[in-house]
């Protein structure tokens, strides 16, 4: 193994120490565990060879916030590694809906109906979907993207029932300047509502945190490949 591919490496196993710790400790206070979390490699701006170096290290599940940027390094990364699972986690724009939908094993960032109704649109023209999230703007920040804790509903009954997508879970990010217990409790209370097993949240800062308020992923970035120029 080379130097990069053994740092990432021992990153990835101390972030998985971090997260094995915390979901034990919650099961100690509350009960019953959440069970596994698996930690989405957030590999926005790192380079190719970088990402490289950490498929190499056996790390198979990415975040990318930008269809664009992922457009340009993954489709030779996934040729490479065929196990590869790409989340997105950044904003989605209607009209990068069919590159997306070519790129991404997971789109964590369903957030309008008009979102919803591209995907049923592609999917009616006959292409598979993966397996989605809607991200709720649990901060109500009006500068960030996701639904409104009180619009979810809505876009759930739009989105799952009527227009039969695959909703699978809910993805938030928390104002920075806020206590981020508050939101990753608001966000499983809203899965549970809604029965959706999936839960995308925690990052660097704070993904133990969130892995013992029952995160079923965290999205890490800095905590495995350093800080971002
Ligand atoms: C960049 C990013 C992350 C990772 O942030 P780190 O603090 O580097 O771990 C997680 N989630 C989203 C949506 C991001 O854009």
């Amino acid at each position: 193994m080379s130097a990069s591919e053994t740092d990432f490496g021992n990153a990835v196993q101390r972030v998985e120490a971090e997260i094995d710790q915390a979901i034990m400790a919650s099961r100690r206070t509350e009960g019953a565990g959440e069970g596994a979390c698996e930690i989405v490699a957030v590999s926005k701006t790192r380079p190719q060879g970088v990402i490289r170096e950490a498929l190499r290290a056996g790390h198979q599940v990415f975040g990318e916030n930008r269809v664009q940027e992922a457009a340009e390094k993954w489709p030779a990364l996934k040729a490479e590694f065929p196990g590869v699972r790409l989340h997105l986690i950044g904003p989605l724009q209607t009209n990068k809906v069919k590159s997306a939908l070519h790129l991404f094993d997971v789109i964590e960032t369903l957030d309008r109906e008009k979102l919803a109704r591209a995907f049923a649109r592609e999917r009616d023209a006959g292409t598979p979907l993966p397996n989605l999230y809607i991200q709720v703007n649990t901060g109500e920040e009006p500068q960030k993207a996701g639904v409104l804790p009180g619009q979810l509903a809505a876009l759930i009954d739009v989105a799952k029932n009527q227009l039969d997508l695959p909703v699978v879970g809910l993805m938030c990010i928390p104002p920075l300047e806020e206590e981020a217990a508050l939101h990753f409790a608001l966000l499983k209370k809203l899965a549970d509502r809604h029965g959706l097993q999936k839960l995308s949240m925690g990052m660097s800062a704070d993904f133990a945190l969130a892995a013992q308020m029952g995160a079923t992923s965290v999205r890490v970035g800095t905590a495995l490949f350093g800080a971002r120029s």
